[in-house]
């Protein structure tokens, strides 16, 4: 409802609408002179601003996360796990308004905001598990008298960067994970779609968690520049594009920090003769189109091995039926992108692919969408006699465009992804349970998806990966010998 986005983005839609800093728990207004506008991609009208958060307010941002440290992380597991339970109840009471939120800063579809937040609400669910998540081990007797045993302690102030494109899941992949853990957490949004990090924000002080656990700033390098820097912050975890997660992991390790960069992506699908069709083309365009192709897991390049050739003619046609238009209109399959930059950047790559030798088999570039003629939109787009030296390959396009090389067999379909620089995740197409083995043993990428076949390996991210990340292990050896047992004298040398 309108009350809040009044309260987290705004007093009323428009220019003199601003984000908030969230700072000990108060939501405050920046006094910063520098402010940046948030844009509605499917009418580029200004929304809202956002400030570039000024460096005593970015101080204080992280002083507040370290005094709570203090507390937090002595706080009882359980009680910790009781903040994260009301969390989650509340993320599902708000998923729609959630969703309507990254709607308007965001432009996907309604339907796939509710992912969206769906996505990232199952991490809150995960955290719920902590107790059992966040056990040590143990080694009795490991010499006479002698028992070791671990510890998953947490590390301190940990800081969070996220981009735009998944307003809702990717920051609950962050700070809940690293909260329940015991640490503080310093987010900042993208600068693009701030508006749902500091509704969640919200919620979560509703929940429970006492003002410093989470802290909020806003802005672009200067602020990331801040979090790589900072002593206090020892733990970074980012999530965008190649260029800055680089940049990120380099200067923040360099200060001595753990950073886990998680970067762009060219996801290859590989369709085997065998597959069954009608689901492979569905999946195909579903995952190349949905969300305008904005997602990291999206399937922007597909392999027609052999005999699979053949179905080009209908995929374009499964392609051509999906519905460009606003986010929030109803039946809309494919939303706007969130820049005029994209727009271009996607327009430019597509007609690179042209110059050097591609055929556009369905061109989405010249879309009209009625009502909204001053939206970023780009229709589906699917590009065939791609080859792997083409920019269009190269490069990550990040919009809805289906770049389609072809192979003669599985062995040649390997040899192209596994010399693709980028290696987010892959998918199978294949009813052949050799074929599918064959492939994930082989094929040099992390997530590894078979379709029809179906073994989900999905957001390993903070999921699995997430304890281990936001913890350390502290070693307790410890030796309590009986009355008789003790020295007659000093042991100088190790035992054999
Ligand atoms: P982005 O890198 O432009 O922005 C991400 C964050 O980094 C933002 O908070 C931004 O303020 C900051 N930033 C941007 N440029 C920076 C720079 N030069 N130096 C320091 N900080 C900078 O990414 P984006 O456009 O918001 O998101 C899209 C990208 O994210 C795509 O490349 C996509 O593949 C990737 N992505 C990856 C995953 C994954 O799990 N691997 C998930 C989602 C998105």
């Amino acid at each position: 409802n309108g009350d809040h986005l009044i309260l987290y983005l705004s007093s009323g839609i428009g220019e003199q609408s601003t984000t908030k800093l969230f700072i000990d728990g108060k939501f405050v207004e920046s006094k910063s002179p520098e402010w940046l506008d948030i844009h509605n991609p499917a009418t580029n009208e200004v929304i809202g601003r956002v400030p570039k958060a000024t460096h005593e307010e970015m101080l204080a941002a992280v002083d507040s996360c370290s005094r709570a440290y203090h507390t937090w992380s002595e706080t009882s597991i359980l009680a910790r796990q009781q903040i994260f339970l009301r969390y989650q109840q509340l993320i599902k009471d708000n998923i729609k308004e959630l969703a309507k939120l990254i709607t308007l800063e965001q432009g996907k579809t309604l339907a796939d905001a509710e992912g969206d937040v769906f996505r990232g609400l199952q991490v809150v669910e995960h955290t719920c598990s902590i107790t059992s998540l966040m056990l040590g081990e143990t080694l009795p007797s490991i010499t006479k008298d002698m028992d070791t045993y671990t510890y998953r302690m947490p590390i301190g102030v940990c800081a969070g960067i996220t981009p735009f494109n998944f307003p809702a899941m990717i920051p609950l992949w962050m700070f809940p994970m690293g909260m329940v853990c015991g640490n503080t957490y310093l987010l900042k949004p993208s600068e693009r779609v701030p508006g749902c990090a500091m509704m969640l924000a919200k919620l979560l002080q509703d929940a429970g968690a006492p003002d410093g656990t989470l802290n909020i700033i806003h802005g672009q390098h200067d602020a990331v520049n801040f979090i790589c820097d900072h002593p206090a912050i020892k733990a970074i975890s980012f999530v965008g594009s190649n260029q800055a997660g680089e940049y990120i992991y380099e200067r923040g390790s360099k200060n001595g920090k753990r950073v886990q960069s998680n970067m762009g992506a060219k996801n290859h699908g590989v369709v085997m003769p065998d597959a069954n069709k009608e689901n492979t083309l569905n999946q195909l365009v579903g995952a190349a189109f949905g969300a305008a192709g904005q997602r990291c897991m999206a399937l922007s390049t597909a392999i027609l091995v052999g005999e699979a050739r053949n179905w080009l003619p209908e995929l374009v046609e499964r392609a051509k039926g999906l519905r460009v238009n606003a986010g929030d209109q109803p039946g809309a399959d494919v939303g706007p992108l969130i820049s005029p930059q994209a727009k271009e950047r996607v327009n430019s790559l597509i007609q690179s692919g042209v110059d050097e030798g591609a055929k556009v088999l369905l061109d989405g570039r010249n879309v009209k969408v009625k009502g909204y003629e001053n939206g970023n939109f780009v229709g589906p787009t699917i590009v065939s006699n791609v080859t792997p030296d083409m920019k269009c390959y190269k490069e990550e396009i990040f919009g809805p465009v289906l770049v389609v090389l072809e192979a003669d067999s599985l062995d040649d379909a390997i040899k192209i992804v596994n010399k693709n620089p980028y290696g987010n995740g892959t998918a199978i197409f294949t009813t052949n349970g050799a074929v599918a083995r064959k492939y994930t043993h082989e094929v040099d990428v992390g997530q590894v998806i078979f379709f029809f076949f179906l073994i989900f390996s999905f957001f390993i991210h903070e999921h699995g990966w997430g304890i281990q990340f936001y913890t350390q292990i502290k070693t307790v050896t410890s030796q309590w010998k009986a009355e008789d047992a003790t020295l007659k004298s000093p042991a100088v040398t190790m035992p054999t």
